[in-house]
């Protein structure tokens, strides 16, 4: 297999997510000059589990799911991360996507290492029944290694509260007590977080606020285009309309819509509810759903999926902020084309941090079985983002880099410490 080195001088572009999180690594630890060892161990996961497990469908057969946990690293506390469901999950985005977690929960600060599940599955082609039945099977597979104290997972794509819930309520069964700090993400009556549905995309809002402000700029109609309609983007989409911002494009797995004039958000949204599609006039239909990435807008915003923006593409991005609610949208040849054109990048590590935030304010109120009011989380989780902003824009500064670099500098930093406090490596 080619070393990461060699991938990125080659002509091939990097679109495997475990070897971009791994070149990314590489990059801010040569700036910081970390010794080796410290390196080899954040390179990879400390524990992955792989498992299969029955489930009985609808119509009486038996299906096997297959499913992944990867624990990237504890030093600094247990690991933390969504799990979610798609027909396309792999070891390797599962993998990746824990050492993303790792990175950011060391951005705000959070005392977790970083964790991460996907089932493979289409939840679209799937009943409540075989959705719940699957969640409550993958959860007793991987009881073992997750815990309040060991690995907390959370939503991510395709699952959500009632999904967690259920998994709540199956890892409960099997310890014999209740046991909501297992996850988080979970429906309010059963110890959920005021503020943790919109927390993602809260985060990412606060995270542009501050951009904007720096670049002395208003968000008074400023142009928005976002790709992906769930948790993250729809939620977004109604925080910068209530800051002033047009929304003129959007998209999901369905199609999408641009008009630049700004689209009726109360439309799109009713529609999507009833249709489960996005479309409410043909006029404003995006030919290619892709086109959203390249529209000249002020804010662009991935909240769907890996690998969107290449460098295929990335020298016709004319938005000025891209704000990565989604995990790892940008690919590393696509970020320095970015850079090299003014552009910036907030990266997945601090734009969608404010979900596993919440989620840590979440767990806290779980641990003290005391909760907060939802202007609480919301004020504590607004300390928290603008807090990081600045941290990574004073580095980026600093040392002249991307905020992606300067984010992965922030957290490999506490990390290296952790780890040497802890006797892992030499001081
Ligand atoms: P979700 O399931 O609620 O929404 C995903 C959206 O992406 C859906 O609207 C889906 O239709 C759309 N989508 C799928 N394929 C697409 C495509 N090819 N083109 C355009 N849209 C497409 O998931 P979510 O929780 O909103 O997660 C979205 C992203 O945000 C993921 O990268 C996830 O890892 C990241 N994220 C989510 C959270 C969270 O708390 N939910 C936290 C941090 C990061």
């Amino acid at each position: 297999m080619a070393t990461v080195q060699e991938l990125q001088a080659s002509d091939v572009e990097i679109l495997n997510p475990y070897e971009i999180v791994q070149s990314q690594i590489e990059n801010a630890a040569a700036i910081l000059g970390l010794k080796r060892d410290i390196v080899e161990i954040l390179k990879k996961p400390k524990r992955v589990l792989c498992v299969s497990f029955p489930v009985k469908m609808d119509d009486g057969t038996v299906r096997v799911f297959e499913g992944f946990r990867s624990q990237h690293n504890d030093a600094i506390g247990p690991t933390k991360g969504g799990i979610r469901f798609h027909p396309d999950v792999t070891l390797d985005e599962v993998k990746a996507l824990s050492m993303w977690m790792t990175f950011k929960c060391g951005v705000v600060s959070l005392p977790y290492g970083g964790g991460k599940g996907g089932v493979i599955c289409d939840p679209h082609t799937l009943s409540k029944g075989e959705i719940e039945r699957i969640s409550r099977g993958f959860m007793e597979a991987i009881a073992d290694i997750v815990g309040p104290d060991k690995d907390i997972p959370a939503p991510d794509v395709y699952t959500n509260p009632q999904i967690m819930g259920w998994m709540m309520d199956t890892f409960s069964r099997i310890k014999g007590s209740f046991n909501p700090g297992v996850i988080t993400g979970k429906p309010l009556i059963v110890g959920g977080s005021k503020g943790r549905n919109e927390a993602t995309a809260r985060g990412c809002v606060f995270t542009i606020m501050e951009a904007i402000k720096d670049a002395g700029k208003s968000l008074q109609n400023a142009t928005v285009a976002i790709q992906g309609f769930g948790n993250a983007g729809r939620i977004a989409a109604d925080l910068l309309a209530a800051e002033g911002c047009k929304i003129v494009a959007v998209s999901d797995s369905t199609g999408g819509l641009y008009n630049p004039d700004g689209l009726e958000l109360d439309t799109v949204k009713k529609l999507k509810d009833t249709t489960g599609i996005l479309s409410y006039d043909s006029r404003y239909h995006l030919q290619r759903p892709e086109e959203l990435l390249e529209l000249d807008v002020d804010i662009l915003i991935p909240a769907a999926l890996e690998n969107v923006i290449t460098r295929k593409n990335a020298h016709k991005v004319k938005a000025r902020i891209v704000a990565e609610a989604a995990n790892g949208p940008t690919t590393p040849e696509a970020d320095k084309i970015l850079h090299q054109n003014g552009v910036l990048v907030i990266p997945d590590i601090l734009a969608n941090a404010g979900g596993v935030t919440v989620s840590y304010f979440e767990w806290v109120q779980n641990l003290m079985n005391y909760y907060w009011s939802e202007a609480e989380v919301n004020q504590k989780l607004c300390d928290v983002m603008v807090q990081s902003y600045w941290a990574v824009r004073s580095l980026a500064q600093e040392y002249k880099c991307d905020f992606r670099t300067a984010a992965y500098m922030i957290s490999l930093k506490r990390l290296a410490e952790a780890m040497k406090a802890r006797g892992w490596v030499n001081e």
